[in-house]
């Protein structure tokens, strides 16, 4: 499981997360949601070590992220995380791409990473793309790609940070219905996302950021549903 406890993190004089607590427990899917700057990309780069914080802590299964003793490396092959966008090497296949990191980081041998490479593109709809370069796919499939290159290392964890944004309207859904999949899985996971209509289907909660506070956390029925807070209040009436 993710604990998190009273994490608080600044930018120079910016305090971009004042104090954030969040337990998501094995299986859990936990969607972010909240303007933009109030600090949920940076709350995802916390949790798997990318970025350092100023106090409180941040535990998974037991390991400190932000403890010194703390391998980094082994940490972040638990715990995946994929971007808006993520540039694939243009000069490689969309199978070598996926290959890399198991072969790399994991020290895999060529057949073993070609296998697992192959597995999970197959699993998020690729299986017919292996040799074809990344520039020539959609952006919905070259976030799949991102998705299981992620995939690919055998994380427990999954972080998402707005991993549809970028993409044409047509493409979302695609891409969503991956995240949806992986939900359905068990994989645990956090997404930062603007899709409300995903928000409410896949999520056992939301937690609702503003400026560097997470004033609401609750079931999609709660927050969607009935908001308590009026900034969420506000925010989800922005949306729609
Ligand atoms: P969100 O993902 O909710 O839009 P972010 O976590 O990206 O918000 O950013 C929160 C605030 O921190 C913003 O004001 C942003 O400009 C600032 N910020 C983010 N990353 C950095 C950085 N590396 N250096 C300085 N300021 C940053
Ligand atoms: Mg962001």
């Amino acid at each position: 499981m993710i604990e998190i406890e009273n994490v608080r993190k600044s930018f120079g004089p910016l305090e971009v997360l004042k104090g954030i607590d969040l337990i998501v427990q094995k299986g859990e899917v936990v969607t972010v949601i909240g303007g933009s700057g109030s600090g949920k990309s940076t709350l995802l780069t916390c949790i798997n070590g990318l970025e350092p914080i100023d106090s409180g802590r941040v535990v998974i299964d037991g390991t400190e992220v932000h403890a010194k003793s703390t391998d980094l490396n082994k940490l972040r092959r638990k715990v995946g995380i994929v971007f808006q966008q993520w540039n694939a090497f243009p000069h490689l296949t969309v199978l070598e791409n996926v290959m890399l990191a198991p072969r790399k980081v994991l020290g895999l041998s060529k057949d073993k990473a070609e296998e697992i490479a192959v597995k999970q593109l197959t699993h998020v709809g690729l299986g017919e793309k292996l040799e074809v370069y990344p520039n020539r796919m959609s952006g919905g499939q070259q976030q799949r790609m991102a998705i299981a290159r992620a995939l690919a290392m055998s994380p427990e964890y999954m972080l998402f940070d707005e991993v549809t944004s970028a993409l044409d309207p047509m493409l979302v859904g695609e891409v969503l219905d991956t995240l949806k999949m992986l939900a359905e899985e068990g994989m645990t996971m956090i997404c930062v996302t603007h899709e409300m209509a995903f928000a409410r289907d896949v999520s056992k909660r939301v937690a609702f950021f503003h400026q560097g506070i997470m004033t609401e956390i609750g079931t999609p029925d709660q927050i969607f549903g009935a908001p308590q807070h009026p900034e969420t209040q506000k925010f989800l009436a922005s949306v729609r």
